[in-house]
């Protein structure tokens, strides 16, 4: 790779950072003041390197990515143009195999929502996490037996499982294949938190009977009624990656929920034109080898990258508003919240952590 086979704003970058280290400035940012959300956020391919997250599920970012086809036998990635197929080998098998195994329980194969951006870093829009590439949402909807036109995949509406005034989970919807699906979900030892909407973790802590150990991993939070969210641990050789709090061993069925169902969680925000962390999350907030990791080299293609190989491929819509409107959708979260923050007691009126924490 020479420098002049680079784009145009990778050599920019090269010739920063090459700056920088003439002046004895090794390590300054270059482009320390740049919003990080618009540099990860114009990547199109990922960092070409071994695999490695670098930071924290909320601030950081990963090398080494690779996507997920479009299709597979047993899944259907969905809204294709926002480009978030993306993510840490070890997460791309295992939305592979947790597609197969579903098959197996009964559940007709994944529609796929966000996993990563191919360099992963803060987004444009739409969730606080899903930065490192261990992080990956799922359909509560069953994929249909045909394949979905690009055009569906960008337009096809989200089903709520979640009364929006009850916060109960809707009775017609839910059905024994959703629990079971959550169940094996949570069954790998690599998946360390599901977050779910507290309306259907609730439903978990009311149904499931027999073997219970499984629901410490099921995390109450805002959102997800149409989606689940799988985050699973740091890997090897990722020595930067920073380990999230383990989840209490108990089946978090007590005060911890009971607070979901309080006043409390769902006060509208006092501050709702207060900046987002990816609204000011610039380079120098996150790790420093997240800038190693935007300037590396890309692969040749993105089908270089894709696994399984083989796997057909739909074409992305162009963004459009419907693509707007499809990202208004995902993860509305009243306040400044922390998907990472213990469930605060029941009654205890708690600060909210800041955004990004
Ligand atoms: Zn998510």
């Amino acid at each position: 790779m020479t420098f002049f086979s680079l784009s145009p704003r990778k050599r920019w970058t090269a010739m920063l950072l090459a700056a920088a280290t003439s002046l004895g400035l090794s390590g300054a940012s270059a482009g320390a003041t740049e919003l990080a959300k618009d540099l990860f956020g114009a990547e199109r391919l990922p960092a070409l390197a071994a695999p490695q997250s670098i930071g924290f599920y909320s601030k950081g970012c990963f090398a080494g990515g690779v996507a997920i086809a479009t299709d597979g036998p047993t899944w259907q990635a969905m809204r294709l143009s926002r480009n978030r197929r993306w993510g840490h080998p070890a997460m791309i098998a295992l939305i592979e195999k947790l597609s197969r195994d579903a098959v197996s329980i009964g559940w007709p194969g994944l529609l796929l929502g966000d996993i990563s951006q191919p360099r992963g870093g803060p987004m444009l829009t739409g969730h606080a996490s899903h930065q490192i590439g261990l992080d990956a949402d799922i359909w509560f909807t069953p994929m249909p037996d045909r394949r979905l036109t690009a055009s569906e995949r960008e337009n096809m509406s989200a089903v709520s499982l979640v009364n929006e005034k009850t916060h109960l989970v809707k009775n017609n919807l839910w059905t024994p294949a959703h629990m079971r699906l959550l169940k094996l979900a949570a069954s790998y030892p690599e998946v360390e938190r599901i977050l779910v909407n507290p309306g259907i973790k609730k439903k978990l802590c009311d149904t499931v009977t027999g073997d219970r150990s499984w629901l410490h991993k099921i995390r109450p939070f805002w959102g997800h009624d149409y989606h689940f969210h799988i985050r699973i641990g740091c890997q090897p050789g990722s020595p930067d990656c920073k380990r999230q709090e383990a989840t209490p061993n108990d089946d978090g069925c007590g005060k911890p929920l009971a607070w979901w169902f309080t006043e409390e969680p769902w006060r509208p925000n006092k501050n709702p034109d207060a900046p987002k962390a990816r609204d000011v999350m610039t380079m120098a907030s996150l790790p420093k080898a997240c800038q190693a990791v935007l300037a590396a080299p890309s692969p040749v293609s993105e089908a270089a990258v894709t696994y399984p190989r083989g796997g057909t491929t739909v074409i992305a819509a162009t963004p459009s508003n419907t693509v707007r409107a499809a990202v208004a959708l995902s993860d509305p979260v009243p306040f400044g919240a922390s998907a990472f923050a213990p469930t605060p007691e029941s009654g205890i009126p708690l600060p909210f952590p800041r955004p990004g924490k």
